[in-house]
């Protein structure tokens, strides 16, 4: 028997590929959504301004959006919940969801919170191990796992295999991040067209600690943190979804191109293993025209969930860069935390 969800935030951005992703999923199905009072009581369809080139899926249009309400869950029989609203409510909403049932959460309020797993299960499944301190801490029936920022799970993933093979002093990352990462009513038009904004709130410092704590090591229920910095600089661009990232890595030991585009293509990790539903074959593809990848011709790679990587070169001994693209709604929210729930329903978490 299918799963039954509930999703958090259900007309926004990362909202709408939640359900677009759930269409046909074989192990959940959507059973409510929730949104704001501006949109609680109305159809589906009336509330959200559907911004996906897919259509809404017929049974979710017709759904009525539910007010937050943790009573919503006896009376939908929901077994988990994928929350994708506003950071500053998230607290009080999702801690109160986490009391009776697990949260998949795409908000930034729990990431860095020592007993909360800030995962993306090719790169720290093991991670999942703090949901026994975080319940035992909380004294909730649920818990929270919550995966990276769009902009960390891009960076983060092609990160990972460099890790293991070369080590790392420092990664300096420069990007370029679309429209949709600001939500639907993000970046308007007049500030934007025919420009691109070398700031935006908050975002550095989550690309400079995050993947720190997802590259960290669980040792005695705690995370220690990577022993390297990254340092971020993060701009905004006139893209629909796509975060496109300019990465340099001073690594401990020296490479070749070559060997570093064997260890990106050759790397997978457990949800490959394990053939989760939303698991790309390949979670790096490394592309090889000098020009690639792109977010209109890349950005859907692997149905969204893949990173690629090109521009591989060695700029002088220890110095590597490269160019990496992931779509942000996809590998950056909806689909990552679909991935983190299929993991831990793997691991019998759920
Ligand atoms: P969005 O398009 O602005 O959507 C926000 C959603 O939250 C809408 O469904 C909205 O409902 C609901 N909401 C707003 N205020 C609420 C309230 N007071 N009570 C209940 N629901 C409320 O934002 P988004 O881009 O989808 O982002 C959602 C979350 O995911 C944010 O925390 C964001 O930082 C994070 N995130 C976004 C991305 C991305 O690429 N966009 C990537 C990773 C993480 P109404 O329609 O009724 O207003």
């Amino acid at each position: 028997m299918k799963l039954k969800v509930g999703i958090l935030g259900a007309t926004g951005m990362v909202g709408q590929r939640f359900i677009e992703q759930l269409k046909g999923h074989p192990w959940f199905e959507i059973e409510a959504l929730f949104a704001s009072e501006r949109s609680a009581g109305k159809k589906y369809s009336d509330a959200a301004s559907w911004y996906l080139t897919s259509r809404i899926p017929s049974d979710v249009s017709e759904m009525v959006i539910e007010k937050i309400d943790t009573k919503v869950i006896d009376r939908c029989n929901l077994d988990l919940i994928f929350s994708a609203i506003p950071s500053d409510i998230a607290r009080r909403v999702e801690g109160s969801f986490a009391e009776y049932i697990p949260v998949f959460s795409n908000t930034a309020t729990y990431r860095m919170e020592d007993d909360v797993p800030l995962v993306i299960p090719e790169v720290n499944p093991d991670h999942l191990e703090l949901i026994k301190i975080q319940k035992e801490n909380r004294g909730w029936n649920g818990f929270i796992v919550t995966n990276p920022n769009c902009t960390s799970i891009g960076l983060v993933i092609p990160l990972k295999p460099i890790l293991d093979e070369l080590g790392i002093s420092w990664v300096n990352v420069a990007t370029m991040q679309a429209l949709s990462g600001a939500g639907y009513a993000g970046v308007p038009s007049m500030a934007i067209v025919d420009n691109v904004i070398p700031f935006i709130r908050n975002e550095e410092e989550k690309a400079e600690l995050e993947g720190l704590k997802i590259l960290g090591k669980l040792k005695e229920n705690r995370i220690e943190f990577a022993d390297f910095y990254i340092s971020a600089s993060c701009n905004r661009v006139m893209v629909r979804d796509g975060h496109t990232e300019a990465v340099f890595v001073k690594t401990k030991r020296d490479f070749s191109t070559d060997r570093v585009k064997e260890v990106f293509s050759e790397f997978k990790g457990e949800p490959q293993r394990l053939r989760l539903p939303t698991a790309p074959e390949r979670p790096i593809v490394v592309m090889d025209k000098e020009d690639r990848p792109q977010p209109l011709f890349d950005r859907d790679l692997g149905a969204g969930m893949s990173v690629s990587v090109g521009r591989i070169r060695r700029k002088r001994k220890k110095l590597l860069t490269f160019i990496c693209l992931s779509h942000n709604t996809i590998r950056g929210a909806a689909g990552a935390s679909i991935l983190n729930a299929e993991l831990a329903r793997e691991k019998k978490l759920i």
